[in-house]
């Protein structure tokens, strides 16, 4: 495929999205995303307050790693009593801050508290010592190998699902035996520090394990200065190339969840009413504001004028607002909407058609109306980037080979979907991505035993399930002596020739075992 996208790899890395990284002290403001009114007002967290969080943090994550799995986990279902108690509040929280309707923050409380669940039953069969097997020749010697925690934790998090994703990092964060400073986005900060709040409620004895530092972009860089021991960032591919850059210096180790441009794969032999409806919530859901939201479906065209017609039917009954009715929400980056607009013009110009919206469903500057676009070149923006808004585009095919050669021919390589009565499973095997449903959509993301992430312009390393504890730890391999060898390999007190003999009695061996 012939990507049209412009690389952002060289443009500079020290002005981000929300402004100036010059500028550390400016007040962080957020607003009801359903009028625009303020909200609350915070003070940015500068270097200083920086440094003094990951100090604290550091002074006591020696005791939280000393506790062992029991003690962690006697405070973390505190701490999740706390949070399933203020659940309800949570959610009315992030529906002001973020916009999302209410029962969609009740899915992100609902997602963290399942992933609290995982780690709390998964922790020590994870990370516990195991003890690995010894060469022959080596038995006088046990070897086991233990999971240590990195110490403080960076944990730097987006606006668009402000609880459950870097919720579900600090979790496996925490469980590992890390303190947490978690820097959330400027836009829900509330979210962030009533987690730190809870935090501080369920564990007297260890308040500063986990703590929020509300703040711009600067902020998070002030935090990656500040000297922590890993930083998992989730947010733009721009703002990650920042972080990199910056980790880079102090070879401070990441986990970065960057964006996405997922796509759905529809097979001739779909089942098309379950594709359909699937692939339009898949792609509206938080008005498209999701890295693993669905942009693009490749359609297999056989099915593709029925395919289309059905999600223009389904998207045709979403309407973004505030009220109790709206299915979506506003779009709260208000620079994101141009971007959406472009998107849509460009594959217009290019010969696609709106059969849902268009380029001016933007309805003032908060909400955006779904648009569905069919006949889209493959290689046009909205097929091949991340658009970020409720907005579908219908790429036919010609076969699913065709389909998975799109896929994998992308820079991102986050989630999918694919639907197939008969072939769902081979069709997802040969997908170059992190994470696939199979006649389902986003279905992976409420498993919190599936590992999450992706590869290329997506980002590395995995957060959730088994996966996601091994992120925050780094393995300690011991071997330690418990008795004496037939001849020494490891002094100078060994005869001349032993090496040798060993050599040639593994050499004889493995032949021996070969011609067998
Ligand atoms: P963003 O990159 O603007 O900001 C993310 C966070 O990083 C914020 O807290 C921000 O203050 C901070 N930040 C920005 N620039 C920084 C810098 N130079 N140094 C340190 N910190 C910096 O992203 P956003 O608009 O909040 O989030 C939307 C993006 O996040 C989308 O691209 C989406 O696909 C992606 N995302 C990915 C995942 C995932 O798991 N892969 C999940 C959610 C969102």
């Amino acid at each position: 495929m012939t990507s049209t996208r412009t690389t952002d790899a060289d443009q500079d890395l020290t002005a981000t999205r929300d402004g100036d990284l010059a500028d550390p002290t400016r007040e962080v403001v957020t607003v009801d995303q359903a009028t625009g009114r303020e909200l609350r007002r915070y003070p940015a967290a500068g270097p200083a307050q920086a440094a003094a969080a990951v100090a604290s943090a550091r002074s006591q994550a020696g005791g939280w790693w000393e506790l062992g799995f029991a003690g962690r986990a006697v405070r973390l279902r505190a701490w999740r009593r706390e949070i399933a108690a203020a659940g309800e509040d949570m959610a009315r929280l992030i529906h002001a801050e973020n916009g999302k309707s209410v029962e969609d923050a009740r899915a992100e409380v609902l997602g963290l508290l399942g992933h609290l669940s995982f780690v709390l039953g998964n922790a020590e069969r994870v990370l516990g010592r195991h003890e690995v097997t010894t060469p022959p020749g080596a038995g006088h010697q046990r070897a086991w190998v233990e999971r240590l925690p990195y110490g403080v934790v960076g944990v730097i998090g987006p606006w668009n699902f402000p609880l459950a994703t870097p919720g579900a990092i600090v979790v496996h964060a925490l469980a590992a035996g890390n303190a947490v400073v978690l820097k959330p986005s400027q836009l829900t900060p509330g979210v962030g520090v009533v987690l730190g709040e809870a935090w501080r409620r369920a564990v007297p004895d260890l308040p500063d394990v986990l703590q929020a530092l509300v703040g711009h972009a600067a902020t998070g860089q002030a935090l990656i200065h500040a000297g922590v021991d890993k930083v998992a960032f989730t947010g733009s591919v721009r703002s990650g190339r920042a972080v990199a850059a910056a980790c880079a210096i102090t070879l401070t180790p990441m986990l970065l969840e960057l964006g996405g441009n997922d796509a759905a794969i529809v097979a001739a032999d779909a089942d098309l009413d379950e594709a359909a409806a699937h692939v339009t919530w898949g792609a509206l859901q938080n008005a498209g504001q999701g890295c693993i939201s669905l942009e693009v479906a490749y359609v297999v065209d056989a099915v593709h004028d029925a395919f289309a017609q059905k999600v223009a039917a389904l998207a045709r009954t979403v309407r973004a607002g505030s009220d109790e009715q709206a299915l979506i929400g506003p779009v709260p980056l208000a620079s994101q909407i141009p971007v959406i607009r472009h998107h849509v013009e460009d594959a217009l110009l290019r010969g696609a058609t709106a059969v849902v919206g268009g380029p001016h469903t933007a309805s003032g500057d908060r909400y955006v109306h779904p648009t569905v676009l069919v006949d889209v070149p493959a290689d046009a923006l909205v097929a091949t980037e991340e658009t970020f808004g409720p907005v579908l585009a219908i790429v036919r095919v010609s076969d699913t080979d065709e389909a998975v050669a799109h896929v994998n021919a992308g820079p991102y390589g986050l989630g999918s979907a694919v639907f197939s009565r008969d072939h769902g499973d081979v069709i997802a095997r040969r997908l170059r991505v992190g994470m696939t449903s199979v006649n389902d959509a986003l279905a992976f993301s409420q498993n919190p035993a599936l590992p999450f992430g992706g590869r290329g312009d997506s980002g590395y390393g995995r957060k959730h399930g088994d996966e996601g504890l091994l992120e925050f730890s780094y393995p300690h391999a011991v071997t330690s002596r418990t008795g004496t060898p037939a001849t020494s390999t490891t002094t100078f007190d060994r005869a001349p020739g032993t090496v040798a003999t060993a050599l040639a009695a593994v050499t004889d061996r493995i032949l021996a075992e070969d011609a067998s």
